[in-house]
């Protein structure tokens, strides 16, 4: 008999969406004639725009004829599109053998887990987005599970509340190897500022350590002032590695298209280019992205498909708008919803289940319960603009009756 890997029964809470859909499928059962909407999940609702969907479509028919079939591409992906990348994400301010494409920053943010290996040290903000600590978990870095603190022994949370604008304090945090930070941040909606990621380049320059930066939601940032990648901030180059992806802003969360990039400057502690490491993770672990999802992130990138972007993002981004303005008009305390789709509303002494149960018994309305995403989480419920526009107009109207 195989032994089962000791890291997986250490997982904790991976069962949030499962429990959330168990917990759906009992108030459907008791409640037939409802029609039950999801302001719940982060994936997304519109259609792919035009133009992009030709980019794919394209591509997709020239693979059935023979100038136009490609077999392999280079594991790094498309030069093309690294470099319409480089020019119009980062103004060429990352060069096009930084920017690593791939099939989206989940799984990027896995293998660079099998990157750092098992001996690293890690802090999470709390709340956060579950793959960053049970990837963590997987690949042996936590340490067991405490459960009287309900923490990871060797894992740092760096816990993310109203109180500190839901940006860790860094005055008080330990030095560990890896920092994952995630702005725009998936649950809290909360994006940080220059002067924030400022202070924690220095904080991960003076530590030597190395940020993981999310930017998944960056296209959803509308205020100017916000940095929209962690190199806007001087002598990040040094300290961090971004991942960011096409999921949300194209549609692309079935296609599957996100990037990497590891600046050339990043080193270990031995001077060793991370660069390079990650690029023998590319090659011998990826083969590359899908070569239809890369034309269709070339369309994604051209002028009329950043504007179909943006009028994709304006669509949820009045979703979120819309729920904001419900839960706030009932006294209800809400973060974010301004410069990404999530809302993150607190409820003072509830616990997030016993709230997501009532909003789903009373409203017939899915949420996703905050304590899901950390110890942080609890007492807060996260609202997504994901959703259909019709379906979340109705869900608000139904929500508004409830009293808390
Ligand atoms: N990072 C964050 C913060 C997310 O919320 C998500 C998806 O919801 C991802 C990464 C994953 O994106 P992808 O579809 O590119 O794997």
């Amino acid at each position: 008999m195989v032994k089962r890997n000791p890291n997986f029964a250490k997982l904790q809470d991976g069962y949030l969406f499962p429990e959330i859909g168990r917990r759906r499928t009992k108030a459907q059962e008791k409640n037939p004639d409802k029609k039950i909407i999801s302001l719940g999940v982060g994936d997304t609702t519109l259609p792919i725009n035009p133009y992009i969907t030709q980019g794919l479509v394209d591509k997709a028919k020239g693979l059935g004829t023979h100038p136009m079939y490609s077999g392999y591409g280079a594991e790094q992906g498309m030069i093309d599109l690294r470099e319409k990348i480089s020019n119009k994400i980062y103004n060429g301010k990352i060069s096009p053998d930084e920017v690593f494409v791939t099939d989206g920053s989940k799984c990027d943010i896995a293998r660079l887990q099998v990157l750092f290996g098992p001996n690293v040290s890690i802090a999470v903000q709390d709340p956060s987005y579950p793959v960053y600590v049970d990837g963590s978990v997987i690949a042996g870095t936590t340490g067991d599970y405490d459960k009287s603190k309900e923490q990871f022994n060797n894992l740092v949370y760096m816990v993310c509340t109203p109180e500190n604008n839901f940006f860790p304090d860094l005055e008080n945090l330990p030095k560990t190897d890896l920092i994952y930070i995630c702005s725009p941040n998936n649950p809290t909606g909360a994006c940080a500022t220059k002067k924030q990621l400022k202070e924690i380049v220095n904080f991960a320059k003076k530590n030597k350590s190395i940020i993981i930066f999310d930017a998944a939601y960056n296209f959803f940032i509308k205020d100017e002032s916000l940095p929209k990648t962690i190199y806007d901030i001087e002598g990040a180059k040094e300290a961090a590695i971004e991942v960011n992806s096409f999921s949300k802003p194209a549609g692309f969360t079935g296609v599957r298209l996100g990037w990497t990039v590891v600046p050339k400057k990043l080193k270990f502690d031995d001077g060793f280019s991370v660069n390079k490491d990650w690029n023998r993770v590319m090659t011998t672990l990826f083969n590359g992205a899908s070569n239809i999802s890369q034309f269709g992130g070339l369309a994604a990138l051209d002028d009329e498909g950043q504007k179909e972007m943006q009028d994709t993002i304006n669509y949820y981004m009045e979703n979120a708008r819309v729920i904001k303005e419900t839960l706030d008009s009932m006294g209800i305390k809400t973060f974010g919803g301004d410069n990404t789709p999530y809302i993150w509303a607190h409820f003072p002494r509830q616990k997030s289940w016993d709230v997501f149960e009532k909003i789903l018994n009373e409203a017939f309305v899915v949420t996703t319960p905050g304590s899901g995403f950390g110890p942080a989480g609890e007492g807060f419920v996260r609202f997504s603009g994901f959703g259909k526009k019709d379906e979340t107009i109705e869900a608000v109207k139904r929500i508004k009756k409830l009293k808390f």
